[in-house]
């Protein structure tokens, strides 16, 4: 058996009828800021349960954009974790501001009980990520938000749909951030991102920055960039975005399945702790094992594309030198780097090899 990571081809197996779509966009030629992207727009605020979403390049653009409209100039601090993807800090370097880092919780996500000692008078954001789909703690940052007087601007690129009290990750801060990369839960033909926000005057200055500051065709307000979201990838879009509901519960289905036989293998792997409070959308299924390596090559020569999202954190990265951490800064992090195992749990598996995988998995450690 064969148990893949990526699901690209099976997910556009019909691909014909969005070939379709695409046909009357070509005979438009509606391609930049059309109709499709103003109908995405709308279905996403829908979805997360915000007044707008402003459709944009990538979910990269989407965090980099975000803190361009709240006012981010150089030798800002915004606080973040340092086990997320790289984007998040390579957004905030972009917008010319430094990454400060805060360790994480057992649920792999920022930990607000070390927030407030990170904060300093050159503070400006606190970045939040909804890692791996678990949503963060969003009420007690929120609680930090509002004494501090800091914008959050949520990374949600891996938690469409994620909540906290019933309430959308996405929802919580100044911006939600969401990215469309072929990887992501709701994922398009390339790259796309967009952001939500309740905010009219953010919601204004994004729609400004996407598009060269333009006002109007002839006049420029501000400086801006070119980070549209594409037609095309709209069009993609709004053929995915009914399908989230079911491409999440199908996660969830899978990841509960996972959840219940590792807790029997308890003295081998440690499952995330899990809040019955939040929704969490596993856009990565991640556990701790022991002898993680071996794991990890036991599985791949078994056909099981398992992989280890990420093994570096942050703060060790070559690319971070100069932001002056060591090893040692972080312990919950690292620790989670060295034995954190990223298992298949996206839609289009079967529960034969998800039990295939819980299979190997209690071989190994038999
Ligand atoms: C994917 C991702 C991003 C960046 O999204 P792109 O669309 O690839 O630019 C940012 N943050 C996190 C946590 C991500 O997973």
């Amino acid at each position: 058996m064969n148990v893949n990571y990526s699901y690209l081809k099976e997910q556009f197996k019909d691909y014909k009828v969005i070939f379709r779509e695409l046909g009357k966009l070509i005979e438009s030629g509606d391609y930049t800021l059309g109709k499709p992207v103003t109908v995405f727009e709308r279905k996403f605020a829908d979805l997360i349960g915000t007044q707008h979403a402003i459709g944009v390049n990538s979910g990269t653009d989407a965090l980099f954009l975000s803190l361009k409209a709240i006012g981010i100039e150089p030798g800002d601090e915004i606080i973040t974790a340092p086990n997320t993807f790289i984007a998040t800090v390579g957004a905030i370097v972009a917008a010319g501001a430094r990454p400060v880092f805060v360790d994480v919780t057992d649920e792999y996500t920022i930990n607000p009980e070390l927030i407030e000692r990170a904060i300093t008078k050159r503070t400006k954001a606190i970045i939040p990520v909804h890692y791996a789909g678990h949503p963060a703690d969003m009420k007690d940052i929120m609680n930090l938000a509002d004494k501090y007087g800091l914008p959050i601007i949520e990374d949600a690129c891996q938690a469409i749909s994620a909540a906290v009290n019933k309430k959308a990750a996405g929802t919580f801060g100044t911006t939600g951030c969401f990215s469309l990369h072929p990887l992501k839960n709701l994922n398009v033909w390339g790259d796309g991102g967009i952001v939500t926000t309740n905010s009219a005057k953010v919601r204004d200055k994004l729609i400004l920055f996407r598009n060269h500051g333009l006002k109007d065709r002839d006049n420029v307000g501000i400086f801006g960039y070119n980070s549209r979201l594409d037609s095309l990838q709209a069009v993609v879009g709004n053929y995915l975005i009914s399908s989230v509901s079911e491409i999440t519960n199908t996660r969830i289905k899978w990841a509960n399945r996972y959840d219940l036989a590792m807790a029997r293998l308890k003295d081998f792997v440690t499952i995330p702790r899990r809040r019955p409070n939040k929704k969490y959308v596993y856009h990565l299924y991640i556990i701790m094992a022991k002898r993680r390596n071996q794991l990890l090559s036991y599985l791949n020569k078994n056909n099981i594309e398992a992989k280890v999202h990420y093994p570096i954190p942050l703060h060790l990265q070559k690319a971070a030198r100069n932001l002056g951490y060591k090893k040692g800064d972080f312990p919950v992090t690292e620790a989670q780097c060295k034995s954190i195992i990223t298992l298949p749990v996206h839609q289009h598996l079967s529960c034969e090899q998800i039990d295939y995988v819980i299979q190997k998995v209690e071989d190994f450690y038999s």
